[in-house]
């Protein structure tokens, strides 16, 4: 199958017993045996679930994994990733990740034993020069929430091979329909599904993809041990949400880089991060690996923080709100928002400023989305 017939229809066939194209919601806690010793293939849906079973089997195929283990949130699945380590292990991790993503490494990673080192993963010597003996994993994002910082997963890999660590990559902002990391040799890909996946803000959910069968064995161990599952209906509804993951990526990425021109050609605008703009720092490494450069945009005001804030306040369209990838073009302050509990300092080393706008372009009619940002603009 091609991958727009995979988003489709990878891991779905009709219900064997009423025909159903589409798979029932198996909203049961358990399942009744035939006899002891013998199940139907499910016994408890804290271990599994068809509708489930379902989704996992598509977002496994999309992201050319063998393995798919779907969680009840991003961070879930992000926090299973770290459990993989033990006390005495050593994490390194991009600088410029997801605000939840440091929250949970500084608060409750390092009080299991675990030590942790934020490099910027676009410099590959500076990652090189953190990883010690006791490294067991390096995790990256590529794009990065919020500035959009690309990382060359070539040479993640091969430093994860040279230090025989587990290179785990965040690709929620780049989706499958744009990077696939375990065809560039990634040991785990990660999704928040809340986001692109899903597409349309119905639920909280993430997954991991792997083509390692002892980390798969290990992840569904460490799902049914904790329960952070997803449930049998937010499963179906991503499901529903994925069908359409190929169409609208493509109309995420159009109206980005319209949006991103408009604000770069903007007076009142000083930087634009858009990996897709020639001025971005690592244009050449996204266009390379990348065969699109997704739906974020990150930028910074003239006038600063007042301004940024006048524009958030003023947007009519554009949804002042966390989260990101729907069909509903939002715009997010992360300094207030999605990275307010990153230390201040932290947010001024990484370049986080707190005039950063942080703009997840929808699939409405890009001139609609364009007027808004520009009657915003005049009171900015
Ligand atoms: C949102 C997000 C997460 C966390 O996912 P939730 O589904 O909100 O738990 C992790 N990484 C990135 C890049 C995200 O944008």
């Amino acid at each position: 199958m091609k991958f727009d017939t995979k988003v489709v229809r990878a891991g779905i066939s009709p219900d064997p017993t009423t025909g159903s194209i589409l798979p029932p919601i198996y909203e049961t806690a358990t399942f009744v045996l035939p006899e002891v010793g013998r199940d139907l293939g499910f016994d408890y849906t804290r271990s599994s679930n068809p509708t489930r079973q379902v989704l996992e089997d598509n977002l496994a195929a999309i992201d050319s994994g063998q393995y798919a283990v779907s969680f009840a949130s991003g961070m879930s699945a992000v926090d299973s990733c770290f459990k993989l380590l033990t006390a005495g292990d050593h994490i390194v991790c991009g600088d410029d990740v997801y605000g939840g993503v440091t929250r949970l490494l500084d608060n409750v990673t390092v009080q299991q034993g675990i030590d942790v080192s934020y490099v910027d993963t676009t410099n590959a010597d500076a990652v090189r020069n953190v990883i010690t003996p006791k490294t067991r994993m390096l995790w990256i994002e590529t794009p990065t929430n919020p500035l959009l910082k690309v990382s060359d997963l070539e040479e993640m890999v091969k430093i994860a091979r040279e230090n025989d660590i587990l290179l785990g990559v965040d690709s929620t902002f780049a989706t499958p329909v744009f990077l696939r990391p375990l065809e560039f040799g990634a040991d785990i890909v990660m999704h928040s599904t809340t986001k692109y996946l899903a597409g349309h803000n119905q639920i909280i959910g993430g997954v991991i993809v792997t083509n390692h069968q002892h980390v798969f064995e290990k992840m569904k161990y460490i799902q049914k041990t904790i329960g952070a599952v997803s449930s049998p209906f937010d499963c179906w509804l991503n499901l529903s949400g994925l069908k359409t993951l190929h169409l609208r990526m493509k109309r995420h990425e159009e109206s980005a880089m319209a949006v991103a021109e408009f604000l770069e050609g903007h007076n009142k605008i000083d930087r634009v991060l858009y990996p897709g703009l020639a001025s971005h720092p690592q244009h050449a490494i996204a266009k390379a690996q990348m065969s699109g450069f997704s739906g974020m945009i990150a930028f910074e005001l003239t006038g600063g923080t007042e301004a940024g804030k006048r524009l958030m306040n003023n947007v009519q369209l554009c949804g002042l709100a966390e989260s990101l990838g729907s069909v509903e073009t939002m715009i997010t302050h992360p300094a207030s928002m999605t990275h307010v509990d990153v230390p201040v300092e932290d947010r001024r080393k990484r370049g986080l400023t707190d005039g950063l706008v942080r703009l997840s372009v929808g699939i409405e009619d890009v001139d609609d989305i364009i007027g808004d940002l520009e009657s915003a603009l005049e009171t900015a």
